[in-house]
């Protein structure tokens, strides 16, 4: 099979939209469908996952929660900020039940992240959940169809966040989801009515409920809804739903508005402070609107923020700073070998030069380092030497043999 063919034979996915793509002998599987997977095996022999069950939830203060994602997320100060107050208000409406008499009811503070791809939108989630210790169900909005047409139901959503809480109903219950690729589903003409558009207003109709808090009747196992089945019955009242998608071309929507919204007697005043290599954050409900999404679920995604794109100075930091950062992971893998490494500043430069030369993002800086590194990890753990000093000649001379195609495919 050709290399750029390469793709997910469970949920169909190219490898260029995977981080990991394993080949077994005549089929590939992604990272997300291995944890999927594991979540199921787990159910099925009874193993003990990391969620704790029934774990009382530790509600760290927004300023707090802001210094557990810096650690693992550099840059998008903004998003950050935001998210942590989110974050905070959502498990502070959870942890504090409505009194007796008491009008004011808080709603569910559901955030939509607008982004381009390797921002760093599933890592924030991810590190959300990592945080406070609840289950999280990563789920891509491209497989829901409407219920009765081919591709999986909204309920689906639900069974995943299950299996992550190991079928434990209760933590489940106070969840998080994140839904990938949301802006596939926006509606795809101005006229719904000429054809039915099963897996773009439709879904989006399937999901409001969900996101505002309902009972929901989940298959346990997933798949479609079927008579026979025995369903649990999941409140969707405390999960909170995270929503990430790239919106390609929004931009020149938010430019329009910008626009018009210049002309006027302020016009060169305003046009001289938009900055325009980011466009992004200055997004507005309306623009995902003239995008395609309903006015009902920009309603229930009320927390709006944008993701900046990675720049070089970013993509520098992410390959040594995040508590997991790249080359640390690379260190760890040479020190069980006994080797010690040493990537020296010059090939770090290099190494970002690359990804940006080449547009790969912060997903091509894993590719980058296997290829630098792959000769090395053959050959040192058998050849005795206990040293690897990886400068820019040796990452150049590891990197000149390579195709674009090779690095891109792997990213
Ligand atoms: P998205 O969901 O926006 O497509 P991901 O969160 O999956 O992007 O990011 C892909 C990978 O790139 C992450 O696993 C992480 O290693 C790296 N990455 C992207 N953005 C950042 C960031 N801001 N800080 C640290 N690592 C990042």
């Amino acid at each position: 099979m050709a290399k750029e063919a390469l793709f997910c034979s469970f949920c169909g996915r190219k490898k260029a939209e995977t981080q990991l793509l394993i080949a077994g002998i005549e089929a590939h599987i992604c990272d997300r469908c291995i944890e999927q997977a594991h979540g199921i095996v787990a159910e099925e022999i009874g193993h003990d996952t990391q969620v704790k069950s029934g774990a009382a939830l530790e509600l760290k203060k927004p300023q707090e929660i802001k210094e557990f994602l810096d650690q693992y997320v550099i840059g998008q100060h903004k998003t950050k900020k935001v998210l942590s107050v989110a974050v905070y208000n959502h498990y502070k409406r959870l942890l504090q039940p409505r009194k007796k008499g008491d009008d004011v009811e808080i709603q569910k503070s559901n955030i939509i992240m607008v982004g381009q791809t390797g921002t760093g939108k599933t890592l924030v989630a991810k590190t959300i959940a990592r945080m406070l210790q609840v289950p999280l169900a990563i789920v891509d909005a491209t497989v829901l169809t409407e219920a009765g047409y081919v591709g999986e139901d909204v309920e689906s959503i639900l069974t995943r966040l299950l299996q992550a809480a190991d079928y434990d109903l209760e933590n489940a219950e106070r969840g998080i989801v994140f839904i990938d690729e949301i802006d596939k589903i926006a509606r795809k003409s101005d006229n719904p009515s000429i054809t039915r558009d099963v897996s773009g207003e439709g879904v989006q109709q399937g999901l409001l409920k969900l996101l505002e808090g309902t009972k929901v009747n989940v298959p346990p196992k997933g798949g479609r809804k079927h008579p026979d089945q025995k369903f649990i019955e999941v409140n969707t009242e405390n999960i909170l739903f995270i929503a990430g998608g790239a919106f390609d071309g929004i931009e020149k929507k938010i430019a329009q508005r910008l626009n018009m919204q210049a002309v006027g007697y302020s016009a060169s005043k305003q046009e001289a402070q938009i900055d325009h290599q980011n466009l992004l954050q200055y997004v507005l409900p309306k623009d995902l609107k003239d995008f395609g999404l309903i006015p009902e679920i920009i309603g229930r995604l009320p927390v709006l923020t944008h993701m900046d794109p990675l720049d070089k100075a970013t993509l520098r930091s992410i390959l040594t700073e995040p508590k997991n950062a790249i080359i640390k992971q690379y260190q760890k893998l040479f020190e069980m070998d006994g080797i010690v490494l040493t990537v020296d500043e010059d090939a770090l430069d290099f190494m970002v030069e690359k990804a940006l030369e080449y547009q790969l993002g912060a997903r091509g800086l894993r590719s980058l380092c296997e290829s630098i590194f792959t000769d090395a990890m053959f050959e040192m753990p058998s050849n005795g030497q206990t040293e690897l000093l990886v400068d820019k000649a040796y990452a150049a001379k590891q990197l000149s043999g390579l195709l674009l195609d090779q690095l891109k495919a792997a990213s």
